[in-house]
C-alpha cells in the first residue's frame, strides 16, 4: 500500500435511534453532501468523494464502496482465503473472528484494512416494527479524511 498507515485507531462512533424513528439521511462532515435522495419511494444513492463506504444493515453487506474501499475490501479476503485455505479452516470460529464485520469487529477490520485516524467510521442502529415484531438494523458509513489531500493535490 502506497499510503502512510495512520498511526492513531480509526474513528468509530456508534449510535442508536429511539425505536420507530426513520434511519436518516446521512451528510457527509466535511463537505455536507447528503449521501442518498429520494425519489419515487427508492433511495438513490449521491455519495461524494468523501465517502468511502456504506454498510447496509438491512443487506448485511457494503451497499456502496469507493474504489480505493473496494481494492482494500479485495486485497482483504484475499489475505482471509490465503489465511484459510481450506473448506475446513473456513468453517471455524477463528474463521468467524477473522471475517466477521459484526459490531466491535468493524473498526478491527477496517484497521486491517490500512485504515487509521483519518477514516471516521459512523453506525446508526434504528428499529421499528415489521409483521413479524420488531427488528433493529445498523448501517455504517465510512468517511475518508485522507481524500482531503488528494482533493488538494487535483
Ligand atoms: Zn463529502
Amino acid at each position: 500500500m502506497e499510503k502512510p498507515v495512520s498511526v492513531g485507531p480509526v474513528g468509530y462512533v456508534a449510535v442508536e435511534q429511539p425505536f420507530g424513528v426513520e434511519p436518516p439521511c446521512v451528510c457527509c462532515p466535511l463537505c455536507g453532501q447528503a449521501q442518498y435522495v429520494v425519489e419515487d419511494d427508492e433511495q438513490v444513492e449521491t455519495p461524494c468523494a468523501h465517502l468511502a463506504f456504506v454498510f447496509g444493515g438491512d443487506e448485511d453487506e457494503f451497499i456502496y464502496a469507493s474504489d480505493d474501499f473496494a481494492a482494500r475490501l479485495e486485497q482483504f479476503y484475499a489475505r482471509l482465503q490465503h489465511d484459510f485455505a481450506t473448506p475446513e479452516s473456513r468453517d471455524s470460529d477463528a474463521y468467524e473472528d477473522a471475517s466477521s464485520f459484526y459490531r466491535d469487529l468493524f473498526p478491527q477490520r477496517l484497521a486491517e484494512m490500512g485504515y487509521g485516524q483519518q477514516l471516521l467510521a459512523l453506525r446508526i442502529t434504528y428499529g421499528g416494527m415489521t409483521e413479524d415484531g420488531p427488528v433493529w438494523f445498523s448501517d455504517v458509513y465510512g468517511f475518508d479524511y485522507a481524500t482531503l489531500n488528494q482533493d488538494d493535490a487535483e
